[in-house]
């Protein structure tokens, strides 16, 4: 049972709980150590007494509620987690160079959604994510699934482009990517496909290589998430275009999609 909470300590938490939902997070997961022996683990710290009366206090939910938790659907929920956003400023790419945010297309009702990796120069220009030839390929790969780019949810892991398109760094995608879980949850997608390693990676937090993403399903808080080739490294390798073709084909399987007998060119 929780105890009674010194206001002081109820005072920074409630801050610290603030802080953390301006940077767009809103879940808290209280982690055992691994290194505290069972006998101990009864026996809770005052911290950790203060934590849990907090977590289980009023204080929590009037500070700790998402802006989209009262939507009545999916629209409404991602038009609320992007006034959120607003015109965000919380890591280095706004400023360095981006042009607008790129927040996310397609159906907020989807069943499928794509996340990629960043936005590019074709995707910064319109504010829409795969826009450019990595999006066309995308698109053919949608096309080859018997279904519309409409049909499916597009984002990716950071809304902002990086300069040069470089590689996201770390903090950019730990930043950014509380606000795509967000998307993910208001949307409730049966599967996700993860496009490139940076995606999958960021997604499932396991650093492992392609080859060991690829074929098999994982499972990201419920929904069940496949991982493909980004369509930008299938341009620099088309070979590889009917492995992913294998990729889509499993995750059409799973949605209980008639599978058309031609692969994306
Ligand atoms: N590559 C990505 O990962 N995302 C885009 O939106 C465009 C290219």
């Amino acid at each position: 049972m929780p105890g009674v909470l010194d206001p002081e300590i109820k005072r920074a938490l409630t801050e610290r709980i603030r802080f953390y939902n301006e940077l767009g997070i809103y879940d808290f997961y209280r982690r055992e150590n691994p290194e505290t022996q069972p006998e101990q683990r009864e026996e809770m710290t005052p911290r950790s007494k203060a934590v849990a009366a907090v977590v289980s206090g009023e204080e929590l939910s009037a500070a700790n509620s998402r802006p989209e938790s009262s939507a009545a659907d999916p629209v409404t929920a991602l038009r609320l987690i992007r006034e959120d956003l607003g015109e965000c400023t919380r890591c280095r790419l706004s400023k360095q160079g981006r042009k607008q945010i790129v927040f996310g297309v397609g159906n907020p009702k989807a069943e499928l959604m794509f996340i990629g990796e960043a936005p590019g120069a074709d995707e910064d220009q319109q504010g829409e994510p795969f826009v450019g030839r990595a999006g066309q390929l995308l698109n053919n790969m949608i096309k080859a699934m018997g279904i519309r780019r409409e049909d499916v949810y597009i984002a990716n892991i950071i809304k902002c482009r990086p300069p040069g398109n470089r590689t996201p760094e770390r903090d950019e995608c730990e930043t950014c990517s509380p606000f795509l879980m967000r998307q993910i949850a208001a949307i409730q997608p049966k599967a996700i496909v993860a496009l490139g390693a940076v995606a999958a990676k960021t997604l499932l937090a396991i650093n492992a290589p392609m080859s060991e993403f690829r074929g098999r399903w994982f499972d990201f808080r419920g929904t069940k998430l496949a991982v493909t080739y980004h369509p930008a490294f299938l341009l620099r390798d088309p070979r590889q275009k009917k492995e992913t073709w294998k990729d889509l084909q499993m995750v059409m399987k799973e949605l209980g999609m008639a599978i058309p007998a031609k692969g994306a060119e």
